[in-house]
């Protein structure tokens, strides 16, 4: 069986892996828009005492966080290193109720269909090639009555210019060829395929970065960095 997932995209966040914890490295952003996305989250699955899959979990940075708020957390990715990053660091911090596992989102899926209260996947669909197939299998491990998130970046001009030549060339806030604009997602184009899969959309929320206070913000402008939350159907 061949996995949705391209081994370029894998192994970029490999080489990566040792600098996924450093709040002023690479992945600052992610460390930036955590408290952000967090609360988001927690405002609407109220995660204390919930089960939890972070698909696409990285070094574990929200998965990690979901787990102190009180959920039993799985974070899963296919990238080994980032995951090996992430088992680290809960045994460092000594974090309870979270663990980590290799294993294709699909394959999951297929095992334990209806298995979570909430599925978090944050800035992975951009890295996929059928980013369509990642949001079905999240509708099958939600149960139902149960909340899915989503973030990604919209394609257009705007994204382009800020996601791609400001972030990775001009302010050098992401490493060169982190993303690809061809696999940018709209909005439009989530909706139709969290629907399809059979989940509601219940609301979007723009992640703006301010370059001047170097800071980011929830707002209602969807442009280049945004959010989705959906609900699977009681
Ligand atoms: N969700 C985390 C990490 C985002 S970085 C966060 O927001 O903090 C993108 C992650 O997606 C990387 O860890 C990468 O290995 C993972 N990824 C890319 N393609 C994947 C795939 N096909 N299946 C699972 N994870 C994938």
């Amino acid at each position: 069986m061949t996995t949705n997932s391209d081994p370029q995209e894998l192994a970029k966040f490999g080489d990566l892996a040792h600098r996924w914890w450093d709040p002023d490295g690479e992945f600052r952003p992610l460390h930036q828009i955590n408290p952000l996305r967090l609360d988001w989250i927690d405002g609407f699955a109220r995660l204390s005492g919930k089960t939890v899959v972070d698909v696409g979990c990285g070094g574990g940075i929200l998965a990690e966080s979901m787990a102190l708020r009180g959920a039993q957390v799985l974070g899963i990715d296919l990238s080994v290193k980032p995951l090996k990053v992430a088992q680290l660091h809960a045994l460092e911090a000594a974090v309870s109720g979270l663990s980590y596992r290799e294993v294709a989102v699909e394959a999951l899926a297929a095992e334990r269909p209806g298995g979570f209260d909430v599925v978090s996947c944050m800035e992975m669909l951009e890295h996929v090639p059928d980013p369509s197939s990642v949001v079905q299998a999240c509708f099958t491990l939600v149960k139902p009555g149960g909340w899915v998130f989503f973030s990604t970046i919209n394609r257009n001009a705007k994204a382009f210019l800020m996601a791609i030549v400001g972030a990775e060339h001009v302010l050098k806030l992401l490493p060169k060829g982190t993303h690809e604009y061809a696999r940018f997602i709209r909005p439009s184009e989530l909706t139709r395929w969290a629907r399809e899969a059979g989940l509601e959309p219940m609301q979007f929320k723009g992640m703006e970065y301010n370059p001047l206070t170097r800071r980011y913000r929830l707002s209602a402008d969807t442009s280049v960095n945004y959010l989705l939350a959906c609900q699977r159907p009681a």
